[in-house]
């Protein structure tokens, strides 16, 4: 009884976490409480909708506001009841979905949390957040880029021939939210600066102007950019870019910002080694870093120059997969070895799909990187088609330099077998361990 006394003096003393949280907290409240329970890739239109009716049963606000071409609904989700208007979409490229679970994840935080945690009380009384998760139902249906029309809908603000692009743009001018959040996924090849470290994030903070200018909700932008990248390099140090800022007519970044929304994208890449699981997880950090740091006025005192220092992406430094100096051996054309590096990149295909690998580059490759790196210094290379070439499927052979190979012997793989076997993507018999340099 006097234990539950003390309790209760506890509580009206200290009602609530009234300390800001950390990046380190968000990630543990994911770590313990995320209800996205799907990779990202694998979530169709009727998973985002079972998410969906999971959100209405606490209460979280969701409505239709809208169909896809091949008449999926597409839904609003409503939380806050503040007079800043902040607005998100996600996946309007249908192979683009991480940020869908990370939305779902976001607001059931928030929506748990709003008698717990004093920022998130301030939040829901000083903002609405309006959120469209899953822009292009159609594309995430087939895992495609575009939607059923074929038309690229970040190419369609100008046009606005696609129902999506229409439907976001109507969206956006009724309401005419203070700001936009856009949320990608990018090359997961992507890379920072002149590093060959992969861009697990990616940010922007939209000018929108055709020359480039500055305002002051671009500059707000910026603050929030580095608040996030403060908070994710607590995880993902060196794998944060900065996404190219050239102003497209076309994109809807471009033109909401410059229809008075200034946007901050998000990109997601990849990691090699993490899941799309972890990517979720730095999202639903860089979403609540971004709100608190709205709220709890931490925006107003960040320094843009954290953005700004933020190296350029890059691209076509990386590969999926790297065999250094191989012996190759074309030998449906000759039996003469050369040496040569082999790039092969892997491409992007939905968790419960095989990615298909395809040989990518042949030569001097030693000012590039990859994901996985071999030395193949002491193997012969040979292509199971009998000739390597660029956009040939990555399906080698090797074998031991040592060894003497008739390469005209028909049904070469019986008659001698190789010491190891690369196939779509995979060691289907490994090179022994020293080889590799890099996995
Ligand atoms: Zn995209």
């Amino acid at each position: 009884m006097k234990l539950a006394i003390l309790i209760l003096v506890f509580l009206s003393i200290f009602p609530m976490n009234i300390n800001a949280q950390t990046a380190e907290e968000f990630a543990a409240a994911w770590d313990k409480n995320h209800v996205s329970n799907i990779l990202p890739s694998n979530v169709r239109h009727k998973d985002l909708q079972k998410y969906l009716e999971n959100l209405k049963k606490l209460g979280v606000k969701v409505d239709e506001v809208g169909r896809s071409y091949a008449g999926r609904e597409i839904h609003q989700i409503e939380w806050g009841k503040g007079a800043t208007k902040i607005f998100m979409w996600s996946q309007m490229h249908g192979d683009e979905p991480t940020a869908t679970s990370a939305l779902v994840d976001m607001f059931t935080f928030l929506q748990n949390n709003r008698d717990k945690l004093a920022w998130v009380k301030k939040l829901e009384n000083s903002v609405t957040i309006r959120a469209v998760p899953m822009l292009n139902p159609d594309g995430a249906e087939l895992y495609q880029r575009r939607n059923l029309q074929g038309i690229d809908i970040n190419r369609d603000a100008r046009n606005l021939q696609t129902p999506e692009g229409r439907l976001l743009k109507k969206l956006r001018d009724e309401w005419k939210p203070e700001i936009g959040f856009n949320l990608h996924n990018q090359n997961p090849l992507t890379t920072v600066g002149k590093t060959p470290k992969q861009a697990a994030i990616s940010l922007l903070a939209v000018s929108g102007n055709p020359k480039g200018a500055t305002y002051a909700g671009h500059e707000r932008n910026k603050r929030i950019c580095s608040l996030m990248i403060a908070a994710l390099d607590k995880f993902i140090a060196g794998h944060i870019g900065r996404y190219d800022d050239e102003y497209n007519p076309r994109a809807f970044g471009d033109r909401i910002s410059e229809w008075g929304t200034p946007v901050i994208l998000i990109e997601t890449g990849a990691l090699h080694g993490r899941d799309e699981m972890f990517l979720v997880k730095m999202n639903f950090i860089a979403n609540l870093t971004a709100l608190q740091s709205i709220v709890d006025g931490s925006e107003k005192r960040a320094d843009a120059k954290v953005y700004e220092n933020l190296p350029f992406n890059n691209s076509g430094n990386l590969y999926s997969f790297l065999f250094r100096k191989a012996n190759i051996i074309n030998y449906a054309e000759s039996e003469i070895p050369f040496v040569g590096d082999v790039a092969i990149n892997a491409e992007r295909r939905c968790a419960e799909t095989l990615s298909p690998v395809f040989v990518q580059e042949i030569g001097d490759l030693s000012v590039f990187s990859g994901l996985e790196e071999y030395d193949v210094s002491d193997y012969f290379l040979v292509s199971k088609t009998g000739r390597l070439k660029i956009g040939s499927p990555g399906e080698f052979l090797f074998y031991k330099k040592s060894r003497v190979i008739d390469w005209k012997a028909k049904d070469l793989e019986k008659k001698y077998a190789p010491d190891a076997v690369f196939s779509n993507g995979k060691w289907t018999k490994p090179l022994p361990p020293k080889a590799s340099l890099k996995s």
